[in-house]
């Protein structure tokens, strides 16, 4: 395979490099390039004002959402233009995980389900970061299995009143908007009686509860709904028709999530480079140098495997579920890593304040924040049902409620 930019995409990356040479915020430059495991580091400045300022600067010079139609905010950029743009933003690009929920989930479910008149409203102010969004899918008793929600939706002249509660929410506390899933036939098989809204997250009857992680950070959040009022006309698809549109979006999830995931080979390698064991530099340790040669191995397979989906979007292929394996893999590779760098440092590896700490407690932050992959946008275990029953043709899991109305599921009450 040749990976090398052909005369039109070395252009395009001049052009994308000399403007964030230009533009970007080098005064978070050093932060950031420490940043990435569940906290964007902008010392005393706050990071979602920080990544809107970015966002916005890149809307108004036509860098949001490149590959988004010109109509909503975006210039109908390739995929190879889109990742040239995304390895030339660099450690910026940390800056807008902020806005991968909407833009990268939100936005294409939008862009397929809304009418004309709301995506001209939505999708640009999406696209400039001014407004945020966030996926109220997850509940306490459905995320892997999340055909079960019982959220309800009940129709009431013209508009449709919820009543339930959504957990996991990412970004629901700075969120504007989410899009929302919910129970409105409960008479019918489970996957059949969905609907799918958007809704404004300050609707009355909102109530977002962040939770305590154990980074101290309170990145998502419990999201409870007490007869909130939705206008039919943002329902997104068929009034049961639910189920097909959340499709679209945990398609999009799975690529937004698997397209950039770290895996943190390059934060072990900057490590052991770096580390003087007792017995001399940790890179001239045989052992490490085999569990280094390993996780190479590996990093290189997710390169050409992401490599590989890229050059079948190029071809107006739609991304396929052998998607699922860059996340299983990577999340796993991650927690590995993460575990590995700490006992290396000893006694070091305890040392959580970034003030204080190697590498500024990136690796630290690597440890809690790795678990949390191999669980969102899928867990370890659903990839690998979805890669056995849909890539490699085994078998179906047996599926006890499959037909079934939703409200006969026996559910141990
Ligand atoms: C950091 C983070 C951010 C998140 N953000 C969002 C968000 O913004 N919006 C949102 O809606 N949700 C979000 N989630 C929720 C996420 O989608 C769910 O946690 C995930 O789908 C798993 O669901 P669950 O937690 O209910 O676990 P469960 O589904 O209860 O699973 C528990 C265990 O059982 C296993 N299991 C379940 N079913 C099977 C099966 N059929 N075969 C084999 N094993 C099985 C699972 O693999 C897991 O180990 C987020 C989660 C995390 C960690």
């Amino acid at each position: 395979m040749d990976f090398s930019d052909t005369v039109e995409e070395a252009a395009f990356r001049q052009i994308a490099r000399q403007w964030i040479g230009e533009q970007a915020p080098a005064y978070l430059y050093d932060g950031l390039a420490m940043s990435g495991f569940g906290g964007t580091k902008t010392g005393e400045l706050d990071p979602l004002a920080e990544a809107k300022k970015w966002q916005k600067k890149k809307a108004a010079a036509g860098w949001a959402c490149i590959q988004w139609p010109v109509e909503f905010g975006g210039q109908g950029a390739t995929p190879m233009q889109s990742v040239i743009w995304n390895q030339e933003e660099g450690v910026y690009g940390k800056l807008t995980g902020t806005f991968i929920i909407g833009q990268g989930m939100c936005a294409p479910t939008m862009m397929a389900y809304a009418d004309d008149e709301q995506k001209k409203r939505y999708l640009p102010k999406l696209a400039s970061g001014e407004e945020v969004w966030c996926q109220l899918f997850s509940e306490p008793g459905s995320g892997s299995d999340l055909a079960g929600l019982r959220t309800r939706a009940e129709k009431e002249g013209d508009d449709w009143i919820i009543n339930g509660q959504k957990i996991w929410t990412s970004g629901a506390h700075y969120s504007d908007y989410g899009i929302l899933i919910t129970r409105t036939d409960p008479d019918v098989a489970k996957h059949r009686g969905l609907t799918m809204f958007f809704l404004d997250m300050k609707s009355p009857g909102v109530d977002i509860k962040p939770i305590k992680q154990a980074n101290g950070e309170s990145g998502f959040n419990e999201v409870y709904f007490d007869h909130v009022r939705i206008p039919d006309a943002q329902r997104l698809g068929d009034v049961g028709g639910g189920w097909q549109v959340s499709l679209t979006t945990l398609m999009n999830e799975r690529l937004a999530i698997g397209g950039s995931i770290a895996t943190g080979f390059p934060e072990i390698k900057t490590l052991v480079d770096n580390l003087e064991l007792p017995s001399g530099k940790a890179i001239d340790d045989p052992a490490v140098r085999a569990r280094l040669a390993d996780w190479y191995a590996k990093s290189a397979g997710l390169k050409n495997t992401a490599a590989r989906a890229m050059t079948a979007l190029s071809k107006g292929e739609i991304p396929g579920p052998e998607n699922s394996i860059g996340k299983l893999v990577a999340g796993g590779m991650m927690q590995d890593i993460a575990k590995f760098a700490l006992d290396l440092q000893g006694l070091g590896g305890a040392i959580v304040d970034p003030a204080l700490a190697r590498d500024s407690a990136r690796l630290q932050a690597m440890v809690m924040r790795s678990p949390a992959v191999r669980i969102e946008g899928g867990t370890d275990q659903i990839l690998r049902n979805i890669i056995a029953e849909r890539v490699l043709g085994l078998p179906e899991e047996l599926r006890a409620d499959k037909g079934i109305a939703f409200n006969k599921i026996p559910t141990g009450q």
